[in-house]
């Protein structure tokens, strides 16, 4: 059976945020593709119709790091995203033990996900939901982005669905502090957190509630001091905590290149008005000094 005249529905692939993945085959094309059906549930047709004008602009995204939105189209009161279909994520490679990351590997991937994130805010289109698992890779070994924009066009993803807590271990600070002018720089932190937990092999700052994440935070950074955030007292959601001194970068990461260390150091800084950009991250030279990132083709994937 055919879903929009053109697509031939296959199994489920999971079950996202958003709603059911299945994968199906595109009849027009030949190519497998994946399917996000996202329930409009309690907005319906008021959303559906500007969700629909705003999903026209994700179109528009094409980067050889961004997943590519092939079609997107109302039906039977859901809206249908059409995706290219990817063989796995970098979550799976982070947990697969069998696996070994070199550090030209951890800079492919690094390297990947920063390229993809460059394109996006040289557009001004935020992600606000990075996370290992949305950060796909396909059968060539590229990795893309995927789930681009759709944080702000479906709001926040529900925190209290149980599969979501684990997207707070990737919140900037200012969001913890309910900021509500957050940028560009929110991504930038949560790719500063995938690239400790590529060095690591498991996440880095795992908190269990939005305070303790605050508490992983600063336990690992030291409790920021005025003069390192000036604009911090000002946020919603702002309380004293009680000062921890940091330990050194060094000792959380014995195994990263001092160049990582420089790197990972800038994007995790407090102030996100002082945060490293994702095109000044890409110039860092941790990307020019040797090991060359390994070419896609060449990382190693799960069987
Ligand atoms: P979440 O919202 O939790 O990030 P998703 O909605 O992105 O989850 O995905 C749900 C499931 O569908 C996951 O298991 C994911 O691996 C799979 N999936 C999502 N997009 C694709 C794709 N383009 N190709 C293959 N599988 C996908």
């Amino acid at each position: 059976k055919k879903v929009a005249d053109r697509y031939l529905k296959r199994e489920v692939l999971g079950e996202g945020t958003y709603g059911v993945v299945y994968k199906a085959i595109d009849t027009k094309t030949g190519q497998t593709v994946a399917i996000k059906k996202i329930r409009l549930g309690k907005y319906k047709e008021g959303v559906n119709f500007t969700a629909l004008r705003e999903i026209k602009l994700l179109k528009e995204i094409k980067d050889p790091n961004i997943i590519e939105l092939i079609d997107a189209f109302p039906h039977k009161g859901n809206l249908h995203l059409v995706f290219e279909f990817m063989e796995s994520d970098l979550e799976a490679i982070v947990r697969d033990r069998n696996i070994v990351l070199s550090p030209a590997d951890i800079k492919s991937f690094m390297q990947m996900t920063l390229k993809g994130l460059a394109y996006c805010h040289k557009k001004w289109v935020l992600h606000r939901d990075m996370k290992p698992n949305n950060l796909l890779i396909g059968a060539d070994g590229q990795l893309k982005l995927a789930d681009f924009g759709l944080a702000r066009i479906f709001g926040s993803p529900d925190r209290k669905f149980t599969h979501q807590v684990f997207a707070r271990w990737y919140r900037a600070p200012e969001l913890l502090f309910g900021t509500k002018q957050y940028g560009s720089a929110v991504d930038v932190w949560a790719a500063a957190c995938i690239f400790a937990e590529l060095l690591l092999r498991r996440p880095f700052l795992q908190g269990s509630s939005d305070i303790d994440q605050l508490g992983k935070i600063f336990a690992a950074f030291g409790t920021p001091k005025p003069s390192q955030w000036p604009d911090m007292i000002y946020l919603p959601d702002y309380v004293e905590y009680q000062y921890v001194p940091s330990p050194s970068l060094r000792s959380l990461f014995p195994m990263a290149s001092d160049d990582a260390l420089d790197l990972l150091s800038k994007m995790f800084t407090y102030d996100p008005k002082a945060r490293i950009s994702v095109q000044q991250a890409l110039e860092h030279r941790y990307f020019s000094s040797v090991p060359a990132p390994t070419k896609p083709v060449l990382l190693p994937r799960p069987p």
